[in-house]
């Protein structure tokens, strides 16, 4: 399993960053996971975005779906070159749809401005996804109604933190992963209880025994070889910061 960090930057982008993305490829199988601002851009990078079997969203704050609209021009526009069989399936949280559709209707009232174009569902995070051998399971986590993280499992297992304050599901997503990605975009100065800081972040990956740490949604200003240091000082395994571009290898 490869994952490619596609965004990494938190509700800004970073200088030269984007907001959130990630592309997971497993034996053939290629998975986006959040399209923030900028993702989209550098997917293309990679792989063919008609390629891609799924976009999966953890929830529906703008750092991690406004490309969405950038994703679904390139469809559009590249429609005659392909069978209309062969389009992405979008999967959105529940009531994601029409949130989306707030986004497209300043330029398309449309209300298949997305479905027609994507195979787009709202999936049921009581029962997760089966996509090619990928198998994702959600997650409830605290943030705004309808967070959801995630634990995708194929050849290896990630466990993807969404945007989330401290709560049970963190454990529960990331428990034994091989590659625990997590978010951390608070400072210790913060009192925003819907993120974590980085030392919030290094103690879930430590209680749940995740074999490696890979920080992300973190702002450059506040600190990124800083927050390493502080995830650390609770995580005794590996720590890194992601970073657009970074390739990472997971499991075998
Ligand atoms: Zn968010
Ligand atoms: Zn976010």
């Amino acid at each position: 399993m490869r994952l490619t960090v596609l965004g990494a930057s938190p509700a800004c982008q970073n200088p030269g960053g984007a907001c959130s993305g990630y592309l997971v490829e497993d034996d053939g199988t290629a998975v986006v996971i959040d399209c923030g601002s900028g993702v989209f851009g550098r997917l293309q990078q990679y792989v063919q975005p008609e390629a891609v079997q799924a976009v999966i969203i953890s929830h529906m704050h703008a750092d991690h779906t406004l490309d969405l609209m950038q994703y679904r021009y390139y469809l559009y526009f590249s429609r005659a070159s392909r069978p209309p069989q062969q389009r992405p399936a979008l999967y959105l949280p529940p009531e994601g749809h029409n949130k989306l559709l707030g986004i497209s209707s300043m330029q398309d009232p449309s209300s298949a401005f997305f479905s027609e174009i994507f195979d787009t569902h709202e999936y049921d995070p009581t029962r997760g996804l089966t996509i090619g051998p990928l198998t994702i399971n959600f997650v409830p986590v605290r943030h705004i109604p309808h967070t959801y993280a995630m634990r995708i499992k194929g050849s290896a297992q990630l466990a993807y933190s969404a945007d989330s304050g401290p709560c049970p599901g963190l454990l529960e997503v990331s428990r034994n992963s091989d590659l625990f990605l997590c978010e951390c975009a608070n400072n210790e100065q913060s009192d925003y209880p819907f993120h974590l800081t980085p030392r919030q972040a290094g103690a879930v990956a430590q209680e749940a025994g995740a074999r490696h740490l890979l920080l992300t949604h973190r702002w450059w200003v506040d600190g990124t070889e800083s927050a390493v240091a502080e995830a650390s000082e609770k995580y005794r395994g590996p720590v890194e910061l992601a970073r657009e571009d970074m390739q990472v290898t997971i499991g075998r």
